[in-house]
């Protein structure tokens, strides 16, 4: 007797070989029926035996392709229909699109098998790709995810090609960005007014060009990166100056894993993470000895690494180089260059040659970065690989979108009980940045067909995206407080409701007292807080200039701490700051000029780096705080800390530390002891305090979030202490703790305060 079942499949099955899939599997199984794509995802209609049935149904998720993410399987029995086999249908179409877009992936075995066979009719060919590998997400203008709606549009299928991508047992069936050296895009060399240079191979010359010392600009498949040969000192210092990066270490690509354990340690979940189709940059320990330029991460010992993740990679890292420096194409922090034209103009000043290609580019997106901490991934900046799969929510919500904060700035969107985060965008500052987030709203507005009912923005009223929303009449607006999004964006990551404590610390965050917040215990749930604990308030001499010269956040803390007087009686601590300097900024807190008050810990941390002697000014964001944890020395010792009671709320204080500090500074101590005690004062601290709230306000849940703990030692301990403790511990994994994850978080409450 034989039955018949149709299946709707939800979650990443359009253009990653999920019909060839089940076509192969069906006839495997001896099943007729067919399949199709639907609006919503791929629909099965299954017909014959039980037994065959059963497996079907068995191996479907089980075996599913790589690059497919099932999120939902609805079944259903129907009546006997009597297919004469099984075949592959051309797509039914529908109102909603509901479909999710495969991220770019890295070129997988079988294509770069075919890559390097001298015998391959794609032998070398630089844009290889199959229905498991390649271009998506960047090369997609609109859905259903088919060639005229992507940038291969204007590139007409050989009849080789057409005939593997017609063919539902080819590994090219479907695949979009198919081509080959016939009917393909094509690679070139210019220099750099933009003319082409005759060569053999274009590739080859590049590589020969990078072994002199060359600056290569060269197209990939997000956005241009700056190349140069990372073992050249001399080179990689160049690229700096003319790039304007001072000191921001520079990521490197290197041929394979053998490659990078020469420079570098890697635990087995960063050999993991190296090798993962997503292929993003990760942030591993150098070895103490290494052939590296000290120029491509002075003063951290860091690297961000990462392995080849195109087929043009592949073939430039096939000469023997010990690693690349491959860093954004751009100046400073604007958006990467894609486009030829815009490349040679923007990056002309900067690049030798370039390496040019005529795949465009549709949609920005840079390189990933994460790090390996507690044994579990931590997303830092999530971008290509990763976007545009969704944040699964608990269930669905009303269309809500959500503008970000001002640094590293992404976009969120809901749909259903899904919520897409886009690439990351940069620093909102400057108008290519915002023209950027612009270009990936109306991006996503698209491929999702989604109209939102909401605006959400930050409660800050001087950011970019604050006017943007405030401009705009098209919707409703809500602004949401900064750390609250911290909060909930993590809430949503782990799928939490309800309750819980929120512990916040991070750089800057406006406050609703209109003070500057970031040392925040919040209790927390979707729709509202409560600023239950924070550090005490110091003023920020300057405002904004404070944040880019830590030395007058320890003129701030000592002043607090001692007063004035102390620039009289020590000045031999402080002869690195200029007197007249010092008289300024004293009058500036006195009078109350130009200098807000703060709660942050990132400010903390920035004070008691530049009072140790690590750094008065900053070359990027966070450089203070993260050379105060980098020169830790373990110890057991800490400070003596303040955490007092006033109005149910618990007040901590960070002038009781720096005092203690103080006289360790004073006395000789290191500034790795001294930053080793700093470190496990914040961990006994913070615990206390989460403990003590947990206990007045009825809370067993701690959430932590924001940019203080990329700090490695604080997010392992305290993380640590607090489950010791007895509280429950959620912590950022796959949005980053930094304020890439306010817009998921303001999208979160945005969502609950339509329903509520
Ligand atoms: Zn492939
Ligand atoms: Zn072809
Ligand atoms: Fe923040």
């Amino acid at each position: 007797m034989a039955k018949r079942f149709r299946l709707n499949i939800q979650g990443i099955v359009q253009g990653v070989g999920f019909r060839p899939f089940v076509y192969q599997l069906a006839h495997r199984c001896r099943l007729n029926g067919y399949v199709a794509n639907t609006p919503k995802g791929v629909a099965v209609e299954v017909e014959g035996d039980q037994e065959s049935l059963y497996h079907f149904l068995k191996a479907l998720p089980e075996s599913a392709p790589p690059l497919a993410n099932i999120i939902q399987i609805d079944t259903e029995e129907l009546p006997a229909a009597e297919y004469g086999s099984f075949e592959i249908r051309s797509s039914e179409v529908g109102e909603e699109r509901a479909t999710l877009i495969s991220p770019d992936t890295e070129t997988c075995a079988d294509c770069l098998a075919e890559l390097f066979d001298p015998k391959d009719r794609r032998y070398r060919y630089p844009f290889i790709n199959c229905t498991n590998c390649g271009p998506r997400y960047t090369i997609i203008d609109d859905i259903p995810y088919d060639r005229p709606k992507t940038s291969m549009a204007s590139f007409v299928m050989c009849d080789d090609c057409s005939r593997e991508y017609h063919d539902p047992l080819d590994r090219r069936f479907h695949a979009q960005p198919n081509g080959c050296w016939a009917c393909g895009p094509r690679v070139w060399l210019t220099d750099v007014s933009g003319n082409e240079l005759r060569t053999d191979d274009p590739i080859v010359a590049a590589a020969e060009h990078l072994k002199t010392g060359a600056i290569v600009a060269v197209k990939g498949l997000g956005g241009f990166h700056l190349a140069v040969d990372a073992t050249q000192n001399e080179a990689v210092k160049r690229l700096r100056r003319r790039k304007g990066r001072e000191e921001k270490p520079l990521a490197i690509m290197c041929s394979s894993l053998e490659q990078v354990e020469r420079y570098a340690l890697l635990g087995e979940e960063e050999r993991r993470l190296l090798t993962c189709p997503q292929r993003p940059i990760v942030i591993v320990p150098k070895r103490e000895r290494n052939e590296i330029a000290p120029e491509v991460a002075p003063r951290n010992g860091y690297f961000g690494v990462m392995l080849p993740y195109t087929p043009l990679h592949h073939l430039l890292l096939s000469h023997p180089f010990s690693a690349l420096v491959m860093t954004s194409g751009n100046i400073s922090e604007e958006p990467i260059a894609i486009d030829n034209e815009e490349a040679l103009q923007r990056l002309g000043p900067i690049a030798d040659y370039f390496l040019l290609h005529d795949r465009d580019i549709l949609l920005r997106s840079d390189d990933s970065i994460l790090r390996v901490v507690s044994d579990r991934p931590r997303q830092i900046r999530r971008s290509r690989g990763y976007v545009p799969v969704p944040v699964f929510l608990r269930k669905p919500v009303a269309p809500v979108l959500a503008l970000g904060g001002e640094l590293k700035g992404t976009i969120c969107l809901t749909k259903g009980s899904r919520a897409f985060v886009g690439q990351h965008l940069g620093d909102l500052e400057n108008l290519e940045t915002l023209e950027f987030l612009e270009q990936t709203v109306a991006h996503l507005r698209r491929i999702l067909e989604v109209q939102p009912r909401l605006l959400v923005h930050d409660l800050h009223p001087d950011y970019l995206t604050t006017q943007v929303a405030k401009t705009q009449d098209e919707l409703p607006i809500l602004a949401v407080q900064h750390h609250h999004a911290h909060v909930v964006s993590v809430m949503a990551e782990h799928g939490l409701e309800g309750r819980a404590l929120g512990l916040a610390l991070d750089g800057t965050g406006y406050g609703d007292d209109h003070s500057i917040w970031g040392g925040e215990i919040l209790a927390a749930d979707q729709i509202s807080y409560e600023r239950v604990g924070y550090l005490d308030n110091v003023p920020m001499p300057g405002g904004a200039a404070a944040i880019k010269e830590p030395w007058r956040m320890a003129v701030s803390y000592l002043t607090a701490a001692f007063g004035a007087e102390i620039f009289e009686r020590n000045q031999v601590l402080f002869q690195r700051w200029d007197p007249e300097r010092i008289r300024v900024l004293l009058q500036m807190i006195e009078r109350k000029v130009n200098s807000p008050s703060t709660s942050s810990c990132g400010r903390l941390f920035d004070g008691i780096a530049a009072l140790v002697g690590l750094r008065d000014r900053i070359a990027y964001e966070g450089q203070a705080a993260i050379e105060l944890e980098q020169c830790l020395e373990p110890t057991n010792e800490r400070y003596e800390y303040e955490c007092r009671e006033a109005d149910g709320r618990l007040l901590m204080s960070p002038t009781v530390i720096f005092t203690q500090i103080y006289k360790d500074a004073v006395s000789g101590v290191p500034a790795g002891v001294i930053s080793g005690k700093f470190h496990q004062t914040l961990v006994a601290m913070f615990t206390e305090a989460c403990v003590r709230l947990g206990q007045m306000y009825g809370l067993g849940r701690v959430i932590c979030s924001g940019g203080v703990f990329q700090n490695v030692f604080l997010l392992e301990n305290l993380e640590r202490q607090l489950q010791a403790a007895g509280l429950e511990v959620y912590t950022p994994q796959a949005i980053p703790a930094n304020d890439a994850c306010i817009s998921l978080g303001q999208a979160v409450v945005g969502a609950a305060s339509l329903e509520g």
